[in-house]
């Protein structure tokens, strides 16, 4: 059986994260997001996390030297063997070669681009709220009103530190200059595809299905998708 190597691109507010965790879980493969990653060294206050802290408030880059550095690793472990789902990795083109060499003699990297317009975008950052045990997002991405207290583990909402506009908005313009190359990067890729992100969470998740089934043979059991 083919592993299933996912990359999902989009910029912040596209509900990568949302989406990232139901397809990992649906795969029983790890998804592993470097934002996650880098709030939870800052959180630990380890090296990393402290050289992170002020990048990642203000909106910017992590270095590439770093990042790469933390999904090499990560890709190293053995749950990777059956897949994974990268999530906020790549974020610039010399991540993106970077992951190339990494994969060097893997299954192909599927790649789907999640696309919302900017105004969109920052309605949903400037709205949504982040569980603080259990990371979980809730309001503003799905349009729905904000619960009080985290649905999934009852946890207290915050806004995330660089969920403001002045970030929100450098966040968008990091994305435009570093990341939306990355479209040009991988389109011409047999395993590329562009999913509407404005639909609704549970049409996305569809969309996706749809789309790895189409450049990957389909999940794991399913015949069907195989043909
Ligand atoms: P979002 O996609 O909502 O903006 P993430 O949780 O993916 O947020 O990332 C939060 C922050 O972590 C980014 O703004 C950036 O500072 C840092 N970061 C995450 N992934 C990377 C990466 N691949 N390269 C550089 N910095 C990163
Ligand atoms: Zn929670």
């Amino acid at each position: 059986m083919s592993a299933l190597n996912l990359v999902m691109l989009g910029p912040p507010g596209a509900g990568k994260g949302t989406q990232a965790e139901r397809l990992a879980r649906a795969h029983g493969i790890p998804r592993i997001s470097t934002g996650d990653i880098l709030r939870e060294a800052v959180a630990a206050g380890t090296e990393i996390g402290r050289l992170a802290k002020a990048i990642v408030d203000r909106g910017e880059l992590v270095g590439d030297g770093v990042v790469i550095g933390i999904v090499q690793e990560r890709l190293d472990r053995d749950d990777v063997r059956r897949g994974f789902v990268l999530d906020g990795f790549p974020r610039t083109v010399a991540q993106a070669q970077a992951l190339d060499r990494m994969m060097d003699g893997a299954d192909p990297l599927v790649v789907v681009d999640i696309v919302v317009p900017e105004d969109e975008l920052v309605r949903r950052l400037l709205t949504r709220m982040v569980c603080e045990s259990c990371g979980a997002t809730a309001g503003g991405m799905d349009g729905g009103a904000t619960p009080a207290n985290c649905r999934k583990c009852g946890g207290r909402l915050v806004q995330r530190s660089d969920d403001n506009k002045r970030v929100v908005l450098e966040r968008l313009r990091v994305y435009l200059r570093e990341t939306k190359p990355l479209v040009e990067y991988y389109s011409a890729r047999p395993t590329f595809r562009s999913i509407d992100g404005t639909q609704a969470p549970d049409c996305v998740a569809s969309a996706l299905v749809r789309a790895i089934q189409e450049v990957d043979g389909g999940p794991p059991g399913s015949e069907e998708g195989r043909r």
